[in-house]
């Protein structure tokens, strides 16, 4: 399946609709949920054109990989909910339709703030 480009991140991405903007560098964009399930509900999103984590472990570089992981901490930090906090919090990427995705660019789920209980229901 080929990248859709008129999806919601691209869109987002390209500036053509906003976003509640947390944080940006050269290789993610992060903003919140606009349907949060915690207290704390942020995306980290690459900003490359990758479907899912198995798109972006074949296909994306080092420094786009390292680039995310970092993201997420970043974010994590700023968001005041990272073990640098004190705090802590847990991060998912749900992949294809048996994962629940339903927006076809990856992205990392970032949940806190309070305790955010089972993992899966
Ligand atoms: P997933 O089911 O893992 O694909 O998650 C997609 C997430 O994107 C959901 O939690 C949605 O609430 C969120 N979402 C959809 N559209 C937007 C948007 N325009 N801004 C922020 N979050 C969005």
């Amino acid at each position: 399946m080929p990248y859709d480009d008129q999806n919601i991140f691209a869109k987002i991405l390209r500036g053509e609709i906003p976003c509640k903007k947390i944080y940006e560098d050269d290789f993610v964009l992060s903003f919140h949920d606009i349907n949060p399930q915690k207290k704390v509900h942020a995306l980290v999103i690459p900003k490359g054109k990758y479907i899912n984590l198995d798109d972006f472990n074949k296909n994306a570089s080092k420094d786009e990989i390292v680039g995310l992981i970092n993201g997420i901490s970043i974010v994590a930090e700023k968001l005041g909910i990272s073990s640098e906090n004190g705090n802590g919090y847990r991060t998912l990427a749900n992949i294809n339709e048996d994962g629940g995705q339903e927006v076809p660019h990856l992205h990392f789920h970032l949940f806190g703030g309070e305790k955010v209980g089972k993992m899966v229901s």
